[in-house]
């Protein structure tokens, strides 16, 4: 009988060893190494990724590259270059890069435009103001950018824009159904009343001219957390000493602290 029991145990010790093993190899397999001319453009371009500490550094530059192994970029009238695809895989993992398995399951695609474009997707024409949206109706699961405001959001320090960084934090918002400026996913449900009060007053202070965020936040709460998601990634240090309760809400929505700290 002991016999017996002893062998069963070598058995099961034996196939755990052997799943684990598979296991590994099969993670393996998914992940690939970015290229390292990306990392080479990473490091000159997107000030997230040259804050991190090393081993971050190399989880940032895994999830980019599962990300833009499952997401397909197509140029529309304009090529889809490295730089362009970096810096649309870096605009989608930072917001997301406190949260390992996230994944942007509503887009398959991105098209890449050269220029601004209008509500009908037109390239031609004077009335041209949109930089990036979220597809819907026959373009659900596509988003839309400028390739000239993608890179613009990244070269320009100074102020507090970033176009693509703005489309991925709307399709974060619509994960939970509705594009609202609450992004229930991520945020715990006793922040939500306090978060839209937040919302309001500064949307007022917006209108009443009394606020350094850009005007388009005014338009509804979702351009408002799209906006100020900008202002926390690109400007940090500015946010934290003009809007110190903003800041500490997107910081716990974000959870940025638990990548600054560690
Ligand atoms: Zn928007």
């Amino acid at each position: 009988m002991q016999n017996i029991i002893i062998f069963f145990l070598f058995a099961t010790a034996l196939f755990a060893f052997l799943f684990r093993l598979s296991a590994k190899s099969r993670k393996k397999k998914f992940i690939e190494e970015l290229p390292g001319d990306y990392k080479i453009l990473l490091l000159q371009n997107v000030m997230f990724y040259q804050k991190l500490s090393e081993p971050y550094k190399l989880q940032f530059e895994e999830r980019v590259q599962h990300f833009l192994s499952s997401v397909r970029i197509t140029g529309v009238g304009t090529e889809v270059e490295d730089i362009d695809r970096v810096l649309i895989g870096a605009s989608a993992i930072i917001p997301i890069f406190a949260f390992p398995d996230w994944e942007y399951i509503n887009l398959h695609e991105i098209l890449l435009y050269p220029e601004t474009f209008n509500e009908q997707f037109e390239q031609t024409g004077n009335d041209r103001p949109v930089m990036g949206m979220i597809g819907s109706g026959a373009l659900n699961h596509v988003m839309i950018l400028s390739k000239h405001a993608l890179r613009e959001g990244f070269s320009n320090k100074t102020d507090k824009n970033n176009t693509a960084l703005h489309e991925f934090v709307h399709l974060i918002d619509k994960t939970d159904g509705d594009t609202d400026g609450i992004p229930e996913v991520f945020l715990q449900h006793r922040y939500i009343l306090p978060w839209v009060e937040m919302m309001r007053k500064n949307i007022k202070d917006i209108m009443q001219d009394r606020s350094d965020i850009n005007p388009y936040g005014a338009t509804n709460q979702a351009e408002f957390f799209a906006v100020v998601s900008e202002y926390f990634f690109e400007r940090p240090d500015l946010m934290q000493r003009k809007h110190p309760e903003l800041y500490n809400m997107l910081e716990a929505i974000f959870k940025k602290d638990e990548v600054d700290n560690s």
